[in-house]
Parts: C-alpha cells; sequence; structure tokens
C-alpha cells in the first residue's frame, strides 16, 4: 500500500477528484483489452497538464514507486495492466486537440484525444490522419503513438510512426524532453521520435503529439469479395500487389466472425462464405475507377465466388462496421481469447494460412482469423477458458507453434499490437541478442530505476 503522504502529495498536484483510490475505481483500471493479465494499481491519477505529469514522475522517482501509462486501456497486449501495484497514470483528461495547420498539414494533439474525435474534427477540414487502429471508437492518441498502431489503410499509407513528427515526454525523472518538431524532415541527429512511437510507456510518458497530415483523398470505393477456399483468398492479396496496385485497404475475414457478426448485426453477409476480402481504393475519381475494375478481375481470376463493388456509401459503411465489430465478436465469444499478431511477407500469406489450418487441427484449437491480409498481418485468434489449466498449457504451445511458423515465413513477432506482457516469453526468439541488448540499455538510459512500466517488453524487467 502506497504511504498516506505520497497519496495526499499526489492529491495537491493533480486535485483530489483526480485521484482515484477507492476499491471499485482501482478494479476498473486493472485489466486492459486483453482477456488473461490482471494487476490492481495502488492509486490512479488522471493529470490535465504535463506539469502535474512532471511532478507526478518526479514523486514517483523519489519512492521508487511504479508507474503504468494508460489511455483507453485497449491495447491486447497487456501494456497498461499495473502489474507492480503502483501508479496508473492515465493520460484521458488531456484531450484538447492544441493545432490543426492546414497549411503546415499538421496538426498538434494532446494525448487523451480519442482517435475518432480526432478524425472527425479533421474530416471538417478535408483533412485526413490515416493510421486507423479498430479501436478507433475509444483509443487514445497516446497509446496509438505508444504502441504504433496499424490498421486497414496502413497498406497504402503506413502505421503511426509514419506520421509522428515531434513528441513532448515526460521522462521518469520528471524532465520534460522534446524531440523532432514540426517539419516533414528533419535529420538532425539520431532520430529519437521513432524510439519513443512504440516504446509502450516504458520510456517515459508522452504528453504532446505532433502530426503529419494529408489531403482526404478525393474518391473511394469498397469492394467486397466471397471465397470458398481460405488460401485463394490468401494468394489474391499477391496478386493485387504483384500487378502493381497498392489498395488502401485489403481486410481478410473468416467464416466464424461473418457467422458471429451476422448473429448480431444482421446486414445480410453471406454465412457459408469461407473468407470475405473487404478491399478499398481510393484516389483521384479516374484513378479509383480503373483501379477497382482492375482488382474485381484479379478477384474472379483468383477464384472469388463473388466479386462486387458496394453498392453505394451505405453499403459500404455497413461492410466496415461489419469488419471494425469483428474483434468484439471474437472476444465475446469465449473466456479466454489471444488474437495473435505474427506478422508475414504478403507473398507467404497462403501459405500461412494453410499452416493456420494445420496448427489448428493439430492443437485442437480452432483458430479464427481476420485482419490487415494487405499488410501479411492477418490476426489468427485463439479460443479458450483461463480456467482450465492444462488448456492454457496446450495453448502457450499452439501461440508458440504459430510464432515459430510465421518466422520460418520470414515473418515477425507482433506487427501493431506490441509486444507488453503477452508476447515478452517469445522476444529473445524474435531478436538478434545485441538489439535487445541495445534495447535495454537505451531503457536504462531513460529510465535507471526501471519504474516506467516494468515487466512489460523483456522478461525479467
Ligand atoms: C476491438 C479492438 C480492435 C483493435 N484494432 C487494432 C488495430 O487494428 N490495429 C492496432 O494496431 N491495434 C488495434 N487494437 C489495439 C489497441 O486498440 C491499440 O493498441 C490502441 O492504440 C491503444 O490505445 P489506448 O488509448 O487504448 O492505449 P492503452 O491500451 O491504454 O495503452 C497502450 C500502451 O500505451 C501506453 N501508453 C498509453 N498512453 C500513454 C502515454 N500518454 N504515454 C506513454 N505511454 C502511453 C500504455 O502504457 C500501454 O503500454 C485493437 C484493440 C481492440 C480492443
Amino acid at each position: 500500500m502506497l504511504k498516506p503522504e505520497i497519496i495526499h502529495r499526489l492529491q495537491e498536484i493533480v486535485g483530489k477528484d483526480d485521484v482515484l483510490s477507492a476499491r471499485e475505481d482501482l478494479a476498473t483500471y486493472s485489466y486492459d483489452g486483453t482477456t488473461n493479465w490482471t494487476g490492481t494499481p495502488e492509486v490512479v491519477v488522471l493529470p490535465r497538464t504535463t506539469e502535474q505529469i512532471s511532478e507526478i514522475m518526479k514523486l514517483a522517482t523519489r519512492h521508487h514507486i511504479a508507474v503504468t501509462p494508460r489511455g483507453a486501456g485497449t491495447n491486447i497486449s497487456g501494456g497498461s495492466v499495473p502489474t507492480r501495484g503502483g501508479i496508473v497514470l492515465c493520460t484521458v483528461k488531456m484531450n484538447r486537440v492544441l493545432d490543426i495547420n492546414k497549411t503546415n498539414l499538421t496538426a498538434m494533439v494532446e494525448p487523451g484525444v480519442v482517435l475518432q474525435d480526432f478524425n472527425n474534427m479533421l474530416a471538417k477540414e478535408n483533412l485526413f490522419y490515416p493510421p486507423d487502429p479498430q479501436s478507433f471508437l475509444g483509443c487514445t492518441m497516446g497509446g496509438t503513438i505508444a504502441e504504433n498502431s496499424g490498421g486497414p489503410l496502413c497498406v497504402k499509407y503506413g502505421v503511426t510512426k509514419h506520421y509522428v513528427l515531434g513528441l513532448e515526454v515526460v521522462l521518469p525523472s520528471g524532465y520534460v524532453m522534446k524531440v523532432g518538431g514540426s517539419t516533414v524532415k528533419n535529420r538532425t541527429g539520431y532520430d529519437l521520435v521513432p524510439l519513443f512511437t512504440g516504446s509502450e510507456g516504458t520510456l517515459g510518458v508522452i504528453t504532446r503529439i505532433t502530426l503529419r497530415l494529408i489531403p482526404r483523398p478525393a474518391a473511394r470505393r469498397t469492394l467486397m469479395a466471397i471465397f470458398d477456399d481460405m488460401t485463394l483468398a490468401g494468394a489474391v492479396v499477391s496478386s493485387i500487389l504483384g500487378a502493381g496496385i497498392v489498395p488502401a485497404k485489403i481486410e481478410f475475414v473468416d467464416n466464424f466472425v461473418i457467422r458471429r457478426i451476422e448473429e448480431k448485426m444482421k446486414i445480410g453477409l453471406p454465412v457459408d462464405a469461407k473468407t470475405m476480402l473487404l478491399i478499398d481504393v481510393d484516389g483521384s475519381e479516374a484513378a479509383v475507377e480503373s483501379e477497382a475494375e482492375r482488382i474485381l478481375e484479379l478477384l474472379k481470376e483468383g477464384g472469388a465466388r463473388i466479386a462486387r463493388r458496394a453498392k453505394d456509401e451505405t453499403e459500404a459503411a455497413l461492410y466496415w462496421k461489419a469488419r471494425s465489430a469483428g474483434f468484439a465478436a471474437i472476444y465475446s465469444a469465449a473466456r479466454t481469447v489471444i488474437a495473435e499478431d505474427v506478422t508475414v511477407p504478403r507473398d507467404r500469406l497462403s501459405e500461412y494460412i494453410q499452416r493456420l489450418d494445420e496448427i489448428s487441427r493439430k492443437s485442437g484449437f480452432p483458430i479464427v482469423l481476420i485482419g490487415h491480409a494487405g499488410d501479411g498481418n492477418i490476426h489468427p485468434s485463439v479460443s479458450t477458458d483461463s480456467t482450465d489449466k492444462e488448456d492454457l498449457e496446450r495453448l502457450e504451445d499452439t501461440l508458440t507453434a504459430i510464432f515459430e511458423m510465421a518466422l520460418e515465413l520470414g515473418g515477425t513477432l507482433s506487427g501493431e499490437h506490441g509486444i507488453g506482457l503477452e508476447k515478452k516469453r517469445l522476444l529473445s526468439r524474435a531478436l538478434d541478442p545485441m538489439a535487445i541488448d541495445a534495447m535495454r540499455k537505451i531503457k536504462a538510459i531513460f529510465d535507471p530505476d526501471n519504474i516506467m512500466n516494468p515487466d512489460k517488453i523483456w522478461e525479467n524487467a
């Protein structure tokens, strides 16, 4: 338990109303988007300014208290679970969009801004910020930066780090450090912006973010294709890219998810389909039209039973709503769900899907597939019951088999969800030992007392 004088000092820093220590409040902050990790904080603070965060960090360092930064808690790697109790530092009350600069094509936001609110503001200005994790209705900008989140649009537009120009970060010592700026080019020394982007709250608290924006594409078409064979759907992704077309999105949804969504939403999805591919093309009207035509040809040549355009914006929106409900559909179907995040080269997708099927049959676990086919990042989700110990051991073996298979195909351990608690047992097999050593040394430079989101990323961290 934290001493009463620490709680008192926190109340002095942020005000009584923004310090939570009642049991039911602490329980609310004891988990995140994962189903198998929990840890109860000793106190939750909801600061509103950088200065307050600096004071909190000074206090935590002085008393050696673990600090877990938190946005909306939607991550699915255990990143915002306070494994050592201590302070949960939740940045949701720092939720101002400070600037949208239409002539420099940049924006400056606080970390607690919800991604969808930001998108709505940009749409009014005809501007566009592409990274689109499918938790966009709730996730915060700080969380997306700390996770270097991806999403469907990353096929064409890249991931979060490609849009972060500058950051203000409060270090564990309380020092407020600024890295990067608001220029689209910046070659001034080592680039620390991408280091903090994706650092999973282990190096400092992100308090201000400068982002690059782009103009909203003039036109967009949504295409839908149905396949009776999942591997054919995988192969067609490579054919589209091989034809020199980079769609904005290529998403993969398997039969389980189609049926679950249809059960809940009744939007007329074909429940007998083995796979549905959802594809968006965007750009100028003429380019979009010719790309859509060519993709429809490729889908049919590649074995699609149905390949067609969404008939209007309403139908397109329904498809994408169904897609974004995908994880909820999976997570609500079992007590324990592990949404794996391995990523493979895009020309190995078909083999990847086939090998997942083999792993599923061998392990006895159904493996559900949903995700970003255009990035080689289709999430295999494995469901079980965390109260059954035998099942859990088998689950670990199955996840290891999935990871080893992805590595054999030239893939990687995490495409977008991060390592957190969920994947750290496999990190040493995914990275060069020298790279791990360098990362740990970087961590020690910024966080010598290891109070900043400890236990994440590395074993024995
Ligand atoms: C339904 C669903 C769909 C999803 N789809 C996608 C997807 O398509 N692509 C994808 O990449 N992810 C996806 N995710 C994962 C998740 O939503 C993202 O990682 C999201 O960006 C996390 O934002 P958050 O505000 O919830 O952060 P949290 O979960 O609260 O925190 C995430 C990490 O960031 C750290 N952190 C939070 N705020 C700060 C800060 N201010 N400074 C420093 N560190 C901080 C935390 O310590 C933690 O390690 C999905 C999750 C769900 C539940």
